[in-house]
């Protein structure tokens, strides 16, 4: 049964139909295939209700959000210290794919960007890119309360779209932070990249999120460590809008991460997870329609972290 708040998200979305701006993502066969009027919107109490509209149950690519469980699985089997080490925790400022690792260290600025990103996969334990991945779907799936599968055809398409981040993947070897064969490891990030989930298992996952890593649907039942929650909000919060974070933080104020795929994950500790998808990409590569929505919603429902009565 529909309640009043879809129908509220309902009228969100009809009322950013209209908005065309951006553009669907170029440089992958299939991330151009997708149908740039997709729109879909799912959002997740903590004590496990999910709202909807739009397409909330179409499939597409996490891309970047995938970003979220493998660091997760690399702090948990890393240890906060090791993966330190290899990867700083500062706003970068630079676009999602930028080359470059600080100069004194050598470190990524940020594991929610590609150069980070890469090298956290490799700190994932597995012994093969395969391994790697399916320990991240299965996070994904555990959180999300579903089974997930990886995309075949976007998987291959990464693939053959990959010399920069083959190229980061080097950098990041010369710079001693990636134990593994670069290409191997760009092999199992690409995987990544083509899990594939519906907004309604990314809002889901954002409530875990939200709860502390708790799991919304049994009580008790912890499916993510607390410090790994917090470390992630944190880096969300600061780092997860490529180098739009800081505008996003002013206008919407809550921990999220985007995905070239069109999709926004947000999360309001304590309340709920938000997760927005329509293709086309501003000039940050985040989801157009998926910023303005979340601005509405921030603004309706007082969601912003900081808000002053
Ligand atoms: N597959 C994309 C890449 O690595 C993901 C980037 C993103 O979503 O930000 O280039």
């Amino acid at each position: 049964m529909r309640s009043p708040i879809d129908d509220y998200l309902e009228q969100v979305l009809n009322d950013y139909r209209d908005t065309d701006d951006g553009a669907v993502m170029t440089g992958n066969r299939e991330l151009e295939k997708a149908d740039p009027s997709s729109f879909g919107i799912a959002l997740a109490t903590v004590d496990g209700t999910v709202y909807t509209a739009g397409v909330a149950d179409v499939e597409f690519s996490m891309q970047s959000i995938a970003k979220l469980p493998a660091y997760a699985l690399a702090l948990r089997d890393r240890g906060l210290d090791a993966v330190l080490d290899r990867v700083d925790t500062e706003p970068s400022g630079d676009a999602f794919n930028e080359i470059s690792l600080e100069a004194e260290t050598g470190r990524p600025r940020n594991a929610l960007i590609n150069a980070g990103a890469i090298a956290i996969h490799a700190m994932v334990d597995g012994g093969n890119a395969t391994e790697r991945v399916e320990r991240i779907a299965d996070l994904v799936g555990t959180l999300a309360g579903r089974e997930l599968t990886i995309d075949e055809d976007m998987w291959d398409a990464e693939m053959a779209s990959d010399d920069h981040n083959t190229a980061l993947a080097y950098l990041l070897r010369s710079a001693g932070k990636l134990d593994y064969e670069p290409e191997e490891v760009v092999d199992g990030y690409a995987a990544q990249c083509a899990i594939t989930v519906t907004c309604r298992d990314l809002a889901m996952m954002g409530a875990v999120l939200a709860n502390g890593g708790l799991s919304t649907t049994s009580e008790d039942d912890r499916l993510l460590e607390g410090w790994i929650t917090r470390h992630l909000l944190s880096v969300m919060a600061t780092c997860g809008m490529y180098d739009g974070s800081g505008s996003w933080m002013t206008k919407v104020g809550i921990p999220a991460k985007s995905g070239v795929s069109g999709a926004i994950l947000g999360v309001l500790p304590g309340q709920i997870g938000v997760a927005v998808w329509s293709p086309k990409l501003d000039d940050q590569g985040n989801s157009a329609r998926g910023v303005a929505v979340f601005e509405r919603l921030s603004h309706d429902m007082e969601l912003h972290m900081m808000h002053v009565a």
